[in-house]
């Protein structure tokens, strides 16, 4: 079997002393690994858009909620506590621009340190966030400090931090078409894509409470250890990250791209197909070096790929009588745009 090399791997060589030119050639690189590959080739150059830089998951700095309001008030404007910030209006830009968020909808949090986290406000849209609109709060949720007030949902944020110790960075929005299935209670059918089986993994629907309550939170943290991304019946998504605040939106965009292409391939009128099980045996390998939690990660393969509950609302089905009368309302330039819904009990 082909080794897989992960982006530490290649660090460790480095600092070794190792030459890359040593790593085997017939091995899969995970993603991060390529970049790094592609940043050494290219003199420290970072390949594609710029990305944000990464958010310690340690406390940066020896504040804690019992400091005094000065040391707090200095740790609000601290050039590092800028920069996060920064990242946090820029996700929040980029949730607003790609229409996951609506209104003042969505929320965002970073952990800052050993019992801080930086959260957006309330009644403030996401797209147009400035630093000083965040708001520090404590893993309670109580606010330390901040002129606006912080988010109504911070609770969930907390609730997940306090249950994952991994976990650095959450983001909470309402995206089309991944809120659709939430809407629907159904969950993604698995093994089409290769990117969210290893970014993201199966999507579990948390059951819908009123949003901002500690129910909501809890029911959201219960599956946060296993899932780093939830649909929230009747309500949205939210996901976490060991890495960054701009990862924990990548995953945004890989759940609703993902949805998105699904809704449509459901409509094309032939059943979908799947990767096969020992394909996302290595799809999962991959995901471990990575860091990533999956609960599929160890099951047998005859475990995986189970989409039993899967049922399209909608199939592609041209209905025969109109294949033989061979025109009608569904014919437009000679190309049926008739969608036929599933027989009845097999749609949900
Ligand atoms: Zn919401």
């Amino acid at each position: 079997m082909k080794p897989i090399i992960s982006a530490k791997e290649i660090e460790d060589l480095l600092r070794k002393g190792g030459d890359i030119k040593s790593l085997p050639s017939d091995a899969i690189f995970t993603p991060s690994a390529r970049d790094l590959l592609w940043e050494f080739e290219n003199n420290g150059a970072r390949p594609g858009p710029a990305t944000l830089e990464r958010t310690p998951g340690k406390p940066m700095v020896a504040v804690t909620p019992a400091s005094s309001p000065a040391q707090l008030e200095a740790f609000f404007n601290s050039p590092e506590l800028h920069a996060v910030k920064l990242q946090v209006c820029e996700v929040g830009r980029r949730l607003w621009a790609r229409a996951y968020v609506d209104g003042n909808g969505g929320n965002i949090a970073v952990r800052v340190g050993e019992n801080l986290a930086l959260c957006t406000p309330t009644l403030v849209s996401k797209g147009f966030m400035k630093p000083e609109d965040l708001c520090l709060v404590d893993l309670e949720g109580n606010q330390l400090i901040g002129e606006k007030k912080r988010t109504s949902e911070i609770l969930m944020h907390l609730q997940i931090m306090k249950r994952v110790s991994r976990a650095v960075a959450t983001v909470h929005c309402h995206p089309p078409h991944a809120t659709a299935f939430a809407v629907a209670g159904v969950e993604p059918p698995t093994c089409m894509i290769p990117e969210i089986e290893v970014f993201v993994g199966k999507v579990p629907i948390a059951p819908y409470r009123t949003p901002g309550t500690p129910e909501m939170g809890k029911l959201v943290a219960d599956l946060a250890e296993q899932h780093n991304t939830i649909l929230m019946a009747n309500h949205g998504v939210v996901s976490w990250s060991h890495v960054s605040v701009e990862d924990a939106y990548f995953k945004m965009e890989i759940i609703e791209a993902y949805c998105r292409t699904v809704v449509v391939a459901a409509q094309l009128g032939t059943p979908l197909k799947t990767f096969s099980q020992t394909h996302l045996q290595d799809l999962l390998k991959i995901k471990q070096t990575l860091g990533i939690p999956d609960p599929r990660i160890g099951l047998k393969e005859c475990e995986l790929c189970n989409n039993d509950e899967w049922r399209p609302g909608v199939i592609g089905a041209v209905p025969p009588k109109q294949l033989e009368s061979g025109g009608g309302e569904s014919e437009l330039d000679g190309v049926s745009v008739s969608v036929a819904t599933a027989p009845e009990g097999t749609s949900e």
